[in-house]
């Protein structure tokens, strides 16, 4: 499978489509769910094209690995919801048919604000 330069997510990050945007650096741009299903619902995908993560870990460079990470990590403290400022997080990444995946470019859930609940349904 290769990477649909249409999906939703691509769209965003050209800006064709809007967000509400948490964060953004070289490597990362982060924003709220448009369909939220806890108090704090965050997305983080990383700029480069890359379809899940199998895909990602594959192709993407360590600088971009790190990135990803360390956006996460950024974006959490933002939210208030990192273990450094507040009572921790979901980070879930649903991986193709199996996974549940919806929209084929990388990103990682947040879920936060509240205690989430059981992992899986
Ligand atoms: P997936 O099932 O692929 O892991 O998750 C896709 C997520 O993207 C869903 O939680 C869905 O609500 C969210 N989503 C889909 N379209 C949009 C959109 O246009 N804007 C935002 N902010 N989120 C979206």
């Amino acid at each position: 499978m290769s990477y649909d330069d249409n999906n939703i997510f691509a769209k965003i990050l050209r800006g064709e489509i809007p967000c509400n945007k948490i964060y953004e650096d070289d490597f990362v741009l982060a924003f709220h769910d448009i369909n939220p299903q806890k108090k704090i619902h965050a997305l983080v995908i990383p700029k480069g094209k890359y379809i899940d993560l199998d895909d990602f870990t594959l192709k993407a460079s360590s600088e971009e690995m790190v990135g990803l990470l360390k956006g996460i990590n950024i974006v959490a403290k933002k939210l208030g919801i990192s273990t450094e400022v507040g009572k921790g997080y979901r980070a879930l990444a649903n991986i193709s048919d199996h996974g549940g995946q919806e929209v084929p470019h990388l990103h990682f859930h947040l879920f936060g604000g509240e205690k989430v609940g059981k992992m899986v349904e």
